[in-house]
Protein backbone atom coordinates (compact mmCIF):
# COMPACT_ATOMS: atom_id res chain seq x y z
CA UNK A 1 0.00 0.00 0.00
CA UNK A 2 1.74 3.23 -0.78
CA UNK A 3 1.97 6.42 1.52
CA UNK A 4 0.32 9.55 0.71
CA UNK A 5 1.83 12.93 1.22
CA UNK A 6 1.07 16.27 0.90
CA UNK A 7 3.12 19.06 -0.11
CA UNK A 8 2.26 23.02 0.50
CA UNK A 9 4.29 25.25 -1.24
CA UNK A 10 4.63 22.36 -3.98
CA UNK A 11 4.44 25.71 -6.99
CA UNK A 12 7.52 27.09 -5.42
CA UNK A 13 11.41 26.05 -5.74
CA UNK A 14 12.29 23.09 -3.47
CA UNK A 15 8.29 22.47 -3.02
CA UNK A 16 7.91 21.18 -6.63
CA UNK A 17 11.24 19.43 -6.36
CA UNK A 18 10.39 17.79 -3.49
CA UNK A 19 6.83 16.53 -5.24
CA UNK A 20 8.98 14.69 -8.06
CA UNK A 21 11.24 13.10 -4.86
CA UNK A 22 8.27 11.65 -3.00
CA UNK A 23 6.39 10.36 -6.55
CA UNK A 24 10.15 8.37 -7.33
CA UNK A 25 9.91 7.14 -3.78
CA UNK A 26 6.31 5.41 -4.80
CA UNK A 27 4.02 8.10 -2.22
CA UNK A 28 0.50 9.62 -3.36
CA UNK A 29 1.21 13.10 -3.60
CA UNK A 30 -1.39 16.05 -3.44
CA UNK A 31 0.50 19.33 -3.71
CA UNK A 32 -1.07 23.17 -2.62
CA UNK A 33 -0.26 26.27 -3.31
CA UNK A 34 -1.21 30.09 -4.79
CA UNK A 35 0.11 29.31 -8.42
CA UNK A 36 1.68 26.13 -10.43
CA UNK A 37 5.39 25.15 -10.51
CA UNK A 38 6.70 28.14 -13.32
CA UNK A 39 9.25 26.32 -15.24
CA UNK A 40 7.90 23.09 -15.70
CA UNK A 41 4.84 21.13 -14.66
CA UNK A 42 3.82 19.41 -11.33
CA UNK A 43 4.37 15.73 -10.71
CA UNK A 44 2.06 15.54 -7.92
CA UNK A 45 -1.16 13.21 -8.29
CA UNK A 46 -3.51 16.07 -7.53
CA UNK A 47 -2.77 19.75 -7.07
CA UNK A 48 -5.21 22.31 -5.16
CA UNK A 49 -4.85 26.21 -6.49
CA UNK A 50 -5.35 27.87 -3.27
CA UNK A 51 -4.49 30.30 -0.81
CA UNK A 52 -3.23 28.71 2.44
CA UNK A 53 -4.04 31.93 4.41
CA UNK A 54 -7.38 30.80 4.13
CA UNK A 55 -9.03 28.52 6.66
CA UNK A 56 -11.73 26.92 4.25
CA UNK A 57 -8.66 26.37 1.49
CA UNK A 58 -6.14 24.73 4.73
CA UNK A 59 -9.50 22.37 5.41
CA UNK A 60 -10.48 21.44 2.05
CA UNK A 61 -6.92 20.20 1.62
CA UNK A 62 -6.21 18.46 4.51
CA UNK A 63 -9.56 15.69 3.93
CA UNK A 64 -7.83 12.81 5.14
CA UNK A 65 -5.11 11.67 7.87
CA UNK A 66 -2.12 11.76 5.35
CA UNK A 67 0.95 9.97 6.43
CA UNK A 68 3.07 13.06 5.75
CA UNK A 69 2.28 17.04 5.49
CA UNK A 70 5.66 18.92 3.79
CA UNK A 71 4.79 22.47 5.05
CA UNK A 72 6.99 24.87 2.71
CA UNK A 73 4.66 27.43 1.68
CA UNK A 74 5.91 30.88 2.70
CA UNK A 75 5.81 34.42 1.63
CA UNK A 76 9.89 34.51 1.06
CA UNK A 77 12.23 35.79 -1.32
CA UNK A 78 16.26 36.30 -1.20
CA UNK A 79 18.28 39.26 0.56
CA UNK A 80 16.27 42.21 -1.44
CA UNK A 81 13.10 40.85 -0.55
CA UNK A 82 13.28 40.05 2.89
CA UNK A 83 15.76 42.66 3.97
CA UNK A 84 13.99 45.41 1.86
CA UNK A 85 12.50 46.46 4.79
CA UNK A 86 9.19 46.86 2.68
CA UNK A 87 7.66 43.45 3.46
CA UNK A 88 7.64 42.56 6.66
CA UNK A 89 4.29 42.91 7.57
CA UNK A 90 3.04 40.70 4.30
CA UNK A 91 6.13 38.21 5.49
CA UNK A 92 5.13 38.01 8.76
CA UNK A 93 1.26 37.92 8.44
CA UNK A 94 1.06 35.93 5.98
CA UNK A 95 3.50 32.94 6.93
CA UNK A 96 2.10 33.04 10.36
CA UNK A 97 -1.24 32.59 8.96
CA UNK A 98 -0.11 29.86 7.07
CA UNK A 99 1.81 27.61 9.55
CA UNK A 100 -1.14 28.58 12.06
CA UNK A 101 -3.95 27.08 9.83
CA UNK A 102 -1.43 23.89 8.39
CA UNK A 103 -0.98 22.59 11.79
CA UNK A 104 -4.08 23.22 13.27
CA UNK A 105 -6.17 21.10 10.42
CA UNK A 106 -3.53 18.82 9.95
CA UNK A 107 -3.80 18.11 13.96
CA UNK A 108 -7.66 17.66 13.43
CA UNK A 109 -7.27 15.61 10.44
CA UNK A 110 -5.26 13.17 12.37
CA UNK A 111 -2.05 13.84 10.19
CA UNK A 112 0.79 11.34 11.65
CA UNK A 113 3.78 13.50 10.81
CA UNK A 114 4.78 17.05 9.96
CA UNK A 115 7.82 18.40 8.51
CA UNK A 116 8.48 22.26 9.09
CA UNK A 117 10.61 24.09 6.71
CA UNK A 118 12.26 26.74 9.17
CA UNK A 119 15.35 28.51 8.39
CA UNK A 120 19.30 29.80 9.45
CA UNK A 121 17.69 32.93 9.39
CA UNK A 122 17.17 32.44 13.23
CA UNK A 123 20.02 32.36 14.24
CA UNK A 124 20.89 35.95 16.23
CA UNK A 125 23.05 38.44 14.74
CA UNK A 126 25.27 38.73 17.50
CA UNK A 127 26.75 35.48 16.63
CA UNK A 128 27.16 36.17 12.62
CA UNK A 129 29.29 39.22 13.10
CA UNK A 130 32.79 37.72 12.29
CA UNK A 131 32.40 36.33 8.78
CA UNK A 132 34.80 33.69 9.29
CA UNK A 133 33.86 32.25 12.38
CA UNK A 134 29.78 32.43 12.44
CA UNK A 135 28.04 30.25 15.33
CA UNK A 136 25.29 28.42 13.69
CA UNK A 137 24.68 25.68 16.16
CA UNK A 138 21.28 24.29 16.68
CA UNK A 139 21.43 25.59 20.45
CA UNK A 140 22.78 28.75 19.77
CA UNK A 141 19.64 30.10 18.55
CA UNK A 142 18.66 31.28 22.15
CA UNK A 143 18.61 34.13 23.32
CA UNK A 144 17.03 35.04 20.42
CA UNK A 145 17.97 38.08 18.28
CA UNK A 146 17.14 37.34 14.63
CA UNK A 147 18.18 39.95 12.18
CA UNK A 148 15.02 39.93 9.90
CA UNK A 149 11.35 39.54 11.13
CA UNK A 150 11.16 37.07 8.07
CA UNK A 151 13.68 35.39 11.11
CA UNK A 152 11.26 35.89 14.05
CA UNK A 153 7.97 34.54 12.17
CA UNK A 154 10.46 31.42 11.05
CA UNK A 155 11.48 31.20 15.27
CA UNK A 156 7.33 31.51 16.03
CA UNK A 157 6.48 28.95 14.09
CA UNK A 158 9.12 26.70 15.36
CA UNK A 159 7.90 26.97 18.85
CA UNK A 160 4.19 26.63 17.50
CA UNK A 161 5.25 23.21 16.22
CA UNK A 162 6.88 22.20 19.09
CA UNK A 163 4.01 23.36 21.14
CA UNK A 164 1.82 21.28 19.16
CA UNK A 165 4.09 18.16 19.79
CA UNK A 166 4.09 18.59 23.00
CA UNK A 167 0.74 19.45 23.84
CA UNK A 168 -1.54 17.56 20.72
CA UNK A 169 0.85 14.58 19.67
CA UNK A 170 1.49 15.43 16.59
CA UNK A 171 4.97 13.77 15.04
CA UNK A 172 6.70 16.96 14.32
CA UNK A 173 10.09 17.43 12.04
CA UNK A 174 11.75 20.38 11.97
CA UNK A 175 14.81 22.07 9.78
CA UNK A 176 16.27 24.98 9.05
CA UNK A 177 17.08 25.71 5.77
CA UNK A 178 20.41 27.36 5.13
CA UNK A 179 20.54 28.96 1.29
CA UNK A 180 19.22 26.30 -0.98
CA UNK A 181 19.63 26.11 -4.79
CA UNK A 182 19.45 24.80 -8.21
CA UNK A 183 17.89 24.42 -11.12
CA UNK A 184 14.25 25.65 -11.87
CA UNK A 185 14.73 28.07 -9.17
CA UNK A 186 13.45 31.75 -9.23
CA UNK A 187 16.37 33.90 -11.28
CA UNK A 188 15.25 36.84 -11.95
CA UNK A 189 11.90 39.42 -10.60
CA UNK A 190 13.45 40.97 -7.36
CA UNK A 191 12.99 37.33 -5.23
CA UNK A 192 15.92 35.58 -6.41
CA UNK A 193 18.68 34.45 -3.69
CA UNK A 194 22.40 35.20 -4.38
CA UNK A 195 23.79 32.05 -6.47
CA UNK A 196 20.84 32.34 -8.95
CA UNK A 197 20.98 36.21 -9.18
CA UNK A 198 24.89 35.91 -9.53
CA UNK A 199 24.85 32.89 -12.15
CA UNK A 200 22.14 35.30 -14.46
CA UNK A 201 24.29 38.82 -13.92
CA UNK A 202 27.27 36.39 -15.27
CA UNK A 203 25.40 34.77 -18.10
CA UNK A 204 23.93 37.94 -19.05
CA UNK A 205 27.09 39.90 -19.40
CA UNK A 206 30.06 39.66 -22.28
CA UNK A 207 33.13 38.72 -21.51
CA UNK A 208 35.18 41.69 -19.85
CA UNK A 209 32.24 43.52 -18.97
CA UNK A 210 31.08 44.37 -14.83
CA UNK A 211 28.24 42.88 -12.66
CA UNK A 212 27.22 44.62 -9.23
CA UNK A 213 27.35 42.98 -5.99
CA UNK A 214 25.75 44.48 -2.95
CA UNK A 215 28.03 45.40 -0.31
CA UNK A 216 31.92 44.71 -0.16
CA UNK A 217 31.02 41.17 -1.37
CA UNK A 218 33.14 40.02 2.00
CA UNK A 219 30.09 38.72 3.58
CA UNK A 220 30.27 34.70 3.99
CA UNK A 221 27.54 31.93 3.24
CA UNK A 222 27.21 28.47 2.18
CA UNK A 223 24.94 27.49 0.13
CA UNK A 224 23.06 23.97 -0.31
CA UNK A 225 22.29 22.13 -3.54
CA UNK A 226 18.46 21.11 -4.01
CA UNK A 227 19.26 17.09 -4.18
CA UNK A 228 21.07 17.63 -0.92
CA UNK A 229 18.61 19.24 0.97
CA UNK A 230 16.03 17.15 -0.52
CA UNK A 231 17.91 13.72 0.94
CA UNK A 232 18.37 15.23 4.16
CA UNK A 233 14.34 15.85 4.22
CA UNK A 234 13.98 12.55 3.63
CA UNK A 235 16.27 11.28 6.13
CA UNK A 236 14.91 13.37 8.70
CA UNK A 237 11.60 12.40 8.05
CA UNK A 238 12.24 9.16 8.89
CA UNK A 239 14.31 9.23 11.65
CA UNK A 240 13.15 9.52 15.39
CA UNK A 241 14.29 12.99 15.76
CA UNK A 242 12.41 16.23 16.28
CA UNK A 243 14.50 18.76 15.87
CA UNK A 244 15.19 21.84 15.15
CA UNK A 245 18.34 20.50 12.79
CA UNK A 246 20.09 22.58 10.22
CA UNK A 247 19.80 21.04 6.53
CA UNK A 248 22.88 23.08 4.80
CA UNK A 249 26.32 22.88 3.32
CA UNK A 250 29.53 23.62 5.63
CA UNK A 251 31.84 24.63 2.70
CA UNK A 252 31.71 28.57 3.30
CA UNK A 253 32.57 31.46 0.61
CA UNK A 254 32.21 34.72 0.38
CA UNK A 255 30.19 36.33 -1.85
CA UNK A 256 33.34 37.46 -3.68
CA UNK A 257 34.32 34.05 -4.33
CA UNK A 258 30.89 33.03 -5.44
CA UNK A 259 31.12 35.22 -8.25
CA UNK A 260 34.61 34.24 -8.50
CA UNK A 261 33.71 30.72 -9.40
CA UNK A 262 30.77 31.23 -11.14
CA UNK A 263 33.02 33.32 -13.44
CA UNK A 264 35.06 30.33 -13.92
CA UNK A 265 32.66 28.14 -14.87
CA UNK A 266 31.02 30.36 -17.47
CA UNK A 267 34.85 31.05 -18.60
CA UNK A 268 34.63 34.78 -18.28
CA UNK A 269 36.55 37.52 -16.43
CA UNK A 270 34.28 40.57 -15.37
CA UNK A 271 34.84 43.40 -12.93
CA UNK A 272 32.94 43.05 -9.90
CA UNK A 273 31.74 46.45 -8.76
CA UNK A 274 30.39 46.80 -5.17
CA UNK A 275 27.50 49.06 -4.44
CA UNK A 276 25.25 49.66 -1.55
CA UNK A 277 21.98 47.00 -1.26
CA UNK A 278 20.16 45.46 1.75
CA UNK A 279 22.61 42.40 3.31
CA UNK A 280 21.85 40.72 6.11
CA UNK A 281 24.21 38.78 8.63
CA UNK A 282 28.10 39.11 7.64
CA UNK A 283 28.68 35.52 7.93
CA UNK A 284 27.03 32.54 8.49
CA UNK A 285 27.06 28.53 7.14
CA UNK A 286 25.36 25.75 8.57
CA UNK A 287 27.02 23.79 11.65
CA UNK A 288 26.25 19.68 10.99
CA UNK A 289 27.42 18.66 14.23
CA UNK A 290 24.04 17.46 15.06
CA UNK A 291 23.01 16.40 11.95
CA UNK A 292 25.92 14.25 11.87
CA UNK A 293 24.96 12.74 14.93
CA UNK A 294 21.19 12.12 14.52
CA UNK A 295 20.86 10.88 11.05
CA UNK A 296 24.37 9.61 10.49
CA UNK A 297 24.89 11.94 7.34
CA UNK A 298 25.33 15.71 6.06
CA UNK A 299 25.52 16.73 2.85
CA UNK A 300 29.04 16.27 1.04
CA UNK A 301 28.73 17.34 -2.55
CA UNK A 302 31.42 20.11 -3.75
CA UNK A 303 29.46 23.38 -3.95
CA UNK A 304 30.68 23.66 -7.88
CA UNK A 305 29.18 20.71 -8.89
CA UNK A 306 25.73 22.16 -8.29
CA UNK A 307 26.59 25.82 -9.54
CA UNK A 308 27.46 24.28 -12.95
CA UNK A 309 23.99 22.58 -13.42
CA UNK A 310 22.25 25.88 -12.33
CA UNK A 311 24.49 28.35 -14.03
CA UNK A 312 23.89 25.91 -16.92
CA UNK A 313 20.38 26.10 -16.55
CA UNK A 314 20.00 30.19 -15.89
CA UNK A 315 22.08 30.15 -19.58
CA UNK A 316 19.26 28.64 -20.98
CA UNK A 317 16.31 29.91 -19.41
CA UNK A 318 18.05 33.46 -20.95
CA UNK A 319 18.66 31.75 -24.71
CA UNK A 320 15.04 30.80 -24.11
CA UNK A 321 14.12 34.64 -23.11
CA UNK A 322 15.81 36.62 -26.10
CA UNK A 323 14.22 33.80 -28.61
CA UNK A 324 10.85 34.64 -27.80
CA UNK A 325 11.45 38.22 -27.40
CA UNK A 326 13.14 38.15 -31.11
CA UNK A 327 10.20 36.34 -32.25
CA UNK A 328 7.68 39.16 -30.67
CA UNK A 329 9.73 42.13 -32.18
CA UNK A 330 9.89 40.19 -35.93
CA UNK A 331 6.09 40.16 -35.27
CA UNK A 332 5.76 43.69 -34.19
CA UNK A 333 7.66 44.43 -37.72
CA UNK A 334 5.45 42.57 -39.80
CA UNK A 335 2.30 43.77 -38.23
CA UNK A 336 3.39 47.41 -38.61
P1 LIG B 1 9.42 29.54 -2.78
O1 LIG B 1 9.07 30.97 -2.59
O2 LIG B 1 9.92 29.10 -4.10
O3 LIG B 1 8.20 28.62 -2.37
C1 LIG B 1 7.24 29.00 -1.43
C2 LIG B 1 5.89 28.74 -2.05
O4 LIG B 1 4.88 29.10 -1.10
C3 LIG B 1 5.61 29.56 -3.31
O5 LIG B 1 5.35 28.72 -4.41
C4 LIG B 1 4.41 30.41 -2.95
O6 LIG B 1 3.49 30.60 -4.01
C5 LIG B 1 3.78 29.57 -1.84
N1 LIG B 1 2.90 30.40 -1.04
C6 LIG B 1 3.18 31.62 -0.48
N2 LIG B 1 2.09 32.09 0.12
C7 LIG B 1 1.10 31.17 -0.07
C8 LIG B 1 -0.26 31.12 0.30
N3 LIG B 1 -0.83 32.12 0.99
N4 LIG B 1 -0.99 30.05 -0.07
C9 LIG B 1 -0.43 29.03 -0.79
N5 LIG B 1 0.86 29.03 -1.16
C10 LIG B 1 1.61 30.10 -0.80
O7 LIG B 1 10.49 29.21 -1.63
P2 LIG B 1 11.46 27.95 -1.46
O8 LIG B 1 12.83 28.42 -1.71
O9 LIG B 1 10.92 26.79 -2.19
O10 LIG B 1 11.33 27.72 0.12
C11 LIG B 1 10.45 26.75 0.67
C12 LIG B 1 10.45 26.89 2.18
O11 LIG B 1 11.78 26.75 2.70
C13 LIG B 1 9.96 28.24 2.68
O12 LIG B 1 9.20 28.06 3.84
C14 LIG B 1 11.23 29.00 3.00
O13 LIG B 1 11.02 29.98 3.99
C15 LIG B 1 12.12 27.86 3.49
N6 LIG B 1 13.53 28.19 3.33
C16 LIG B 1 14.07 28.23 2.08
C17 LIG B 1 15.42 28.55 1.94
C18 LIG B 1 16.06 28.60 0.57
O14 LIG B 1 17.25 28.87 0.50
N7 LIG B 1 15.35 28.36 -0.51
C19 LIG B 1 16.21 28.83 3.06
C20 LIG B 1 15.62 28.78 4.31
C21 LIG B 1 14.28 28.43 4.44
Amino acid sequence: MYKTALVCGAGGFIGHHLVKRLKAEGFWVRGADLKYPEFCNTAADDFIQCDLRDVHSCKRIIDRSFDEVYQLAADMGGAGYVFGGENDADIMHNSALINLNILNYACEAGVKKIFYSSSACIYPEYNQMDPDNPICSEESAYPALPDSEYGWEKLFSERLYLSFYKDKKIEVRIARFHNIFGEEGTWQGGKEKAPAAICRKVAETADGGEIRIWGDGKQTRSFLYIDECLEGVRRFMDSEFTGPINIGSAEMVSINELADRVMAIAGKHLRKIHVPGPLGVRGRKSDNTLVKHKLGWAPSQPLNKGLRKTFDWIEAQLSIQKVCYNEFKQIEISAS
